[in-house]
């Protein structure tokens, strides 16, 4: 399937490793101009040395009122991606406040109020957009040491929706991608041990994790007008995980 990108303009949060980073770079490839926004400036140097045409953007996603300012400075935006997200794994009863506020500020707050500021100037331009939000299938099923992370990942899935009901009259379309585990350097954290992956292995239909081109691949349909009837989705890229 063709999906140009061309003439589009797409920032990226959380582009330097993972998921983000494979996402700005299959961006680029067909057509996009992107902005790349992480917080680790020499994830941004190697990304622009393999992809030059990329724009850095070095910046905490969580600094609301710099990633704010930074994106009045942008210029047009089109298409952004959501995906900056970390995890810290606790058990329920061991929880600690840092790590909720920590894990919420990134994982919640700060889509929020980049989709925020990037969606005021897509409705200024008219010219519509898109949005998709990396969640997770955590935001589904509660799985073992994830309650924070589980726990955002549901209040993202509900902001994809709300956002999908108030900005799909300005021609704007919100929706989620719910990856299962992707063995980039956060989902080796929770699942490299065989002992914690093979019950969740065992859970998946496809009986593999998804790779990171997989996830990709789905961003990129939402993203592009092949969706163009699709908004308020949460699209499972979990070899069938969900399905019990
Ligand atoms: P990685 O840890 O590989 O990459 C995350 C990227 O986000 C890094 O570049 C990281 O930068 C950046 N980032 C984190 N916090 C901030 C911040 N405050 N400001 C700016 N950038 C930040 O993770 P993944 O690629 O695996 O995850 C990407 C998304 O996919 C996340 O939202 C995650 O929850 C979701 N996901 C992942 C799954 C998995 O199994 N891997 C499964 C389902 C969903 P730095 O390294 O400098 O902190």
């Amino acid at each position: 399937m063709e999906i140009p990108f061309t003439g589009k303009r797409a920032l990226v949060t959380g582009a330097g490793k993972g998921i983000g980073r494979s996402t700005a770079k299959a961006l680029v490839q067909y057509g996009a101009e992107v902005i790349a926004l992480t917080r680790t400036q020499a994830d941004l140097d190697s990304l622009v040395k393999e992809v030059p045409s990329i724009k850095p953007l070095c910046l905490d996603a969580t600094n609301t009122e710099k990633v704010t300012k930074a994106i009045e400075e942008l210029g047009n935006i089109d298409l952004l991606v959501n995906n900056a997200g970390i995890n810290i794994l606790e058990s329920f009863l061991d929880v600690k406040i840092e790590s909720y506020d920590k894990i919420f500020d990134i994982n919640v707050k700060a889509p929020l109020f980049i989709a925020q500021a990037v969606a005021k100037k897509m409705v200024s331009n008219g010219n519509g957009g898109c949005i998709v939000n990396v969640s997770s299938q955590a935001s589904l099923i509660a799985l073992q040491d994830h309650t924070v992370y589980c726990t955002t990942k549901a209040a993202l899935d509900m902001l994809t929706k709300t956002m999908a009901l108030e900005l799909g009259p300005h021609k704007i379309r919100v929706n989620s991608v719910n990856p299962t585990v992707v063995l980039t350097e956060l989902g080796r954290k929770a699942w490299s041990d065989p002992e914690k992956s093979k019950p969740m292995l065992d859970m998946i239909p496809l009986g593999k994790f998804a790779d990171e081109e997989d996830v990709v691949n789905a961003i990129l349909f939402l993203l592009s007008d092949k969706a163009a009837m699709i908004t308020g989705a949460l699209l499972p890229v979990d070899g069938g995980r969900l399905v019990h």
